[in-house]
């Protein structure tokens, strides 16, 4: 069982040190024993320990820079949401096909941010923008955010925020079952929460320092219970042998587990794996016994939306995928709605 993130190394920002939060987790981590330095940036974060790349990313991913969210311009976030509400970057997992190894470069630590109030302010702009028409906003796409959340409790907040919110509502995604301290959030049924999931091989050889499947679904379960919109996201789907009895038996357990009243407004994304040139770069070197497939002459390029190829499966497999995964949906959630393929 994955422990909740503690981390090894903290970095905190001067300036940080004015909030609240700054303060209350620096008191805690020194009471803890751990480490914590100062830094006027994380910009500034050169010297991680470590003897080579291997290591210091290891170093840098069990690595917390609480500073100050500056830009209060949030990033469109299509198609599951209106915008991206950042409340932190990075995450502690290991998963061999993280986006945020490309995406977050040079910088893999955890960054979490103490000026809540502010971006909350920000996001009453953009709601008031849209009124009356409702806003969504996601909380995962720079990190996993319930992760790291056990130690801040800014996801906790943001719930009860858009609880309280006439036209906002909240999504966020997680492969950690954590989530004990948020099943008292007066959440107003505006935040939906989902899990990642995927077959008991894919996690086991693919997303090392992440909750187990049983877990994530234990976690749904108090989700649910707790009155929560749930959803799951299935991704990567990945193409292994065995991959259509490894995902009906993660429908069955899902299907054995959920409670009655949860499966109505139930939703499944499902999202195929896919590579670039660059992602594929990156993951050889932070992950180089992978067994991930990465073979681009067994793929069909597709043109992506930051003028990159990318690499998805071939027609009649990414049709077998739909036909397989969606009758699986069917067979045991007939009431869910599935979001969307990509
Ligand atoms: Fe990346 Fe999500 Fe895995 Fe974290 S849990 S390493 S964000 S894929």
């Amino acid at each position: 069982m994955v422990k909740p993130f503690v981390p090894q190394l903290v970095y905190v920002e001067p300036n940080a040190m004015e909030y609240p939060l700054a303060q209350k987790l620096v008191t805690k981590f020194k009471n803890m024993n751990i480490e914590v330095r100062e830094t006027t940036s994380h910009n500034q974060i050169r010297n991680l320990p470590g003897e080579n790349h291997f290591q210091k990313y290891r170093i840098a991913k069990s690595t917390l820079v609480i500073g100050i969210r500056k830009t209060l311009k949030f990033d469109t976030s299509k198609p599951s949401a209106e915008y991206a509400i950042p409340l932190a970057t990075g995450c502690m997992g290991h998963c061999h096909y993280c986006y945020l190894q490309t995406t977050m470069g040079s910088k893999p630590y955890i960054r979490t941010y103490v000026n809540v109030d502010e971006i909350f302010e920000a996001a009453i702009d953009y709601m008031e923008e849209r009124a009356p028409e409702t806003t969504r906003f996601e909380a995962s796409c720079t990190s996993d955010i319930v992760g790291v959340d056990h130690l801040t409790h800014n996801l906790k907040r943001a719930i009860e925020f858009f609880g309280k919110s006439e036209h906002g509502k909240l999504r966020f995604v997680t492969k950690f079952a954590h989530v004990d301290h948020l099943l008292d959030a007066d959440h107003q049924g505006k935040t939906r929460f989902r899990f990642s999931i995927n077959d008991e091989y894919i996690i086991k050889y693919f997303e090392p320092g992440t909750s187990r499947l049983h877990e994530r679904i234990e976690a749904a379960v108090k989700v649910a219970e707790a009155d929560y919109p749930l959803g799951f996201i299935v991704a990567p789907i990945y193409l292994h042998d065995g991959w259509k009895e490894g995902y009906r038996e993660m429908f069955e357990k899902l299907d054995a587990s959920l409670p009655a009243h949860t499966r109505k407004d139930l939703t499944f994304e499902m999202i195929q794996h896919r590579f670039t040139k660059p992602a594929k770069r990156v993951i050889q070197e932070n992950y180089p016994m992978t067994k991930l497939e990465l073979d681009e002459s067994k793929r069909k390029t597709k043109w992506g939306r930051y003028g990159i190829w990318k690499y998805v499966y071939q027609d009649d497999e990414q049709e077998e995928i739909k036909d397989t995964l969606g009758s699986y949906v069917h067979k045991y959630f007939p009431e869910a709605k599935i979001e969307y393929f990509t």
